[in-house]
């Protein structure tokens, strides 16, 4: 018997691609699972919420932490730092939950290093470029030119997508919730390699 352990499951892809829509569609049908709020020191937008979206902190708190070894993996994106706090992932890993992360394509390959063993990732993104910009447009959180610097990324991190386990085209929204609610329940099914191990040499009992 195999015991019941966390695993990861990492999202990725351009702001705009809708990872919070998907997630909040799926979030009743895929179990106990714990969102993982990142820190970051970028602006708060309007209709976000300190301890919801995520930790906004000063760039010295953050710099604080990095030096206490506090984060499980911390990036530079669009000018301003992110990073996962590693406490809270530890303890929701403990109580074998799926754990998500929505963090960019750096994210993605330090997880990958750290706990690829038990990590599946992937990568959201609407069907172009074009529609891409039509959704940030209607979305109205950003500025033209945040936009417009939002798309250039989006150009080079689409370029990554081959880093990932799977990839979710978010064109027709029900339709794209359903492939990742079969990926998060799959995701569960992942073993850690000791585990692995250990039932390998429990196995030969003759
Ligand atoms: P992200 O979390 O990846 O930044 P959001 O979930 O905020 O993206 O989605 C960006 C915008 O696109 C939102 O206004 C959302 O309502 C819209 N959106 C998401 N998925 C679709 C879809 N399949 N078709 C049309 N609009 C969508
Ligand atoms: P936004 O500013 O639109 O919320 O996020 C910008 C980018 O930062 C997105 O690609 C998002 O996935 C990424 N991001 C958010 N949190 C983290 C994190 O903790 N670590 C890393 N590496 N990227 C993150």
């Amino acid at each position: 018997m195999i015991e019941k352990n966390g695993v990861v499951l990492v999202l990725s892809g351009p702001s705009g691609a809708g990872k919070s829509s998907l997630i909040n569609k799926i979030a009743d049908d895929i179990g106990d699972y714990y969102f993982s709020i990142s820190t970051t020191t970028r602006p708060m937008r309007e209709g976000e919420e300190e301890g919801v979206h995520y930790h906004f902190v000063s760039k010295e708190e953050f710099t604080a932490d990095i030096e206490n070894d506090n984060f499980l993996e911390y990036a530079t994106v669009h000018g301003n730092y992110y990073g996962t706090s590693l406490k809270p992932v530890r303890k929701a890993l403990s109580e074998g939950k799926l754990v998500i992360f929505d963090i960019d394509v750096q994210g993605n390959m330090a997880i990958k290093n750290r706990l690829g063993d038990i990590t599946t990732s992937v990568f959201i993104t609407p069907p172009t470029l074009s529609e891409l910009k039509r959704r940030l447009d209607n979305r109205s959180t950003d500025t033209q030119e945040v936009i417009a610097g939002r798309l250039k990324m989006a150009t080079r991190e689409i370029q990554r997508t081959s880093e990932y386990d799977f990839i979710v085209v978010n064109d027709d929204l029900d339709v794209a919730a359903e492939v990742l609610r079969q990926v998060a329940v799959t995701a569960r099914l992942k073993i850690p390699h000791d585990k692995i191990n250990e039932f390998v040499q429990n196995w030969e009992d003759l």
